[in-house]
């Protein structure tokens, strides 16, 4: 199952923190303060390396028509869940957030730190996430329609269309009964 949805590149980048590839951390971490994508043959060599056999849930990836059909030779991706969301709505949802400089916890819209401006956690300020400026977010969308295009059209028989400006729990709801409806 694949989630298309802008913005993910940071997830997948955190969740692939440990001592062992922190080096490739660090550079993939350059392209992303330049709000620009990882290029294919990186990532690809990285999910040869990690990707599970079965079961598994890969959110942001693929980004490029020749990353999904790469992705088809390794693995069977069943469904597709492509959370739509109009521009406006991410951009406010970006601009409006805040990290903790030390813990890295995220607040916004959803989630309001209890003391203005300061980490619940840490008591320290929050910031506005390098690639969360108003410029890089257009070109990260920019960047987004132009590759996902092509991917809707091919990843067609296997799409789910989630509404993804609603609620977390309105969108998790909405995935649920649609994969339950497809399979
Ligand atoms: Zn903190």
């Amino acid at each position: 199952m694949l989630f298309l949805a802008p913005k993910a590149l940071a997830k997948e980048r955190k969740a692939k923190i440990s001592p062992g590839n922190l080096g490739l951390c660090i550079f993939l971490q350059e392209y992303v303060k330049q709000g620009l994508l990882v290029p294919d043959d990186i990532v690809n060599a990285i999910l040869k390396k990690t990707l599970p056999k079965d079961n598994f849930v890969l959110d942001g990836y693929p980004r490029t028509l020749s990353q999904a059909k790469l992705l088809d030779n390794i693995a069977k991706i069943d469904k597709v869940i492509y959370l739509d969301v109009p521009d406006a709505v991410i951009i406010k949802r970006l601009a409006t957030r805040l990290q903790c400089p030390k813990c890295h916890a995220i607040y916004g819209l959803n989630r309001k730190p209890k003391r203005d401006m300061l980490c619940d956690y840490c008591n320290i300020k929050l910031v506005r996430r390098e690639d969360d400026e108003p410029e890089k977010i257009k070109i990260r969308l920019e960047q987004f329609y132009k590759a996902t295009k092509s991917l809707l059209k091919y990843y067609h028989d296997r799409l789910i269309v989630v509404d993804g400006s609603k609620t977390e729990n309105e969108v998790f709801n909405e995935i649920m009964a649609k994969l339950a409806l497809k399979s």
